[in-house]
């Protein structure tokens, strides 16, 4: 059941690599106060991966190993997870679900001058184009729950951070009854 016992929510937001999920993230949770998981540096410091994909350039996520580290501070609420995939995390996590999404050439520019080239850069431009988050956000989560929030200008990322500020604030936890 969402917001089973928790009370505060989690927040998960997702969407394509420069999508703006860590900018994003970090100004929601000074905004709030809860913590901001940023499931690529988690992955990283804790050594949740089954080594490294030379195409992709990125480590290979072991989905489990990042289920466990997670599972009890999920249950207590209150946390932003901030990651490019949302397939694999348990559906009761979640109160909310966000895919930023970006206008492809502001994409193409944002991760080019992040030095992402060759297949790394084409299968991300086409991760946006075919709105891949977006369906497996939907596929894997209740549609009442899943938004989709254009991230591509800083007043983008201005009235996103409201707007989710507002429904932290606002949010209760469901009666049991
Ligand atoms: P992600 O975590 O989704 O990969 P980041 O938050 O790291 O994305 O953003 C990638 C880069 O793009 C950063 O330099 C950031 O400042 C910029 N950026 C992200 N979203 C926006 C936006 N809506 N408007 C302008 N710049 C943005
Ligand atoms: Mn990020």
């Amino acid at each position: 059941m969402a917001g089973g016992g928790r009370a505060r929510p989690n927040i998960l937001v997702t969407g394509t690599p420069g999508t703006g999920k860590t900018t994003t993230c970090s100004l929601l949770a000074d905004a709030t106060g809860v913590c901001h998981i940023n499931v690529g540096d988690l992955v990283r410091e804790k050594g949740l991966h089954d080594g490294w994909d030379e195409e992709f350039e990125c480590h290979i996520i072991n989905e489990d190993l990042v289920c466990d580290e997670l599972e009890d501070k999920m249950e207590d609420g209150g946390n932003i997870v901030d990651y490019h995939g949302c397939d694999f995390f348990p559906e009761r996590w979640f109160d909310c679900v966000v895919v930023l999404q970006t206008d492809n050439s502001i994409l193409h520019d944002r991760l080019s001058s992040r030095g992402y080239m060759g297949p790394k850069l084409i299968n991300n431009i086409e991760c946006e184009i075919f709105q891949v988050l977006l369906e497996e956000a939907k596929a894997s989560y209740p549609e009442d729950i899943v938004t989709a929030l254009q991230s591509d200008t800083v007043e983008d990322i201005s009235r996103n951070v409201t707007k989710l500020t507002e429904w932290f604030n606002n949010w209760r936890p469901r009666r049991s009854s």
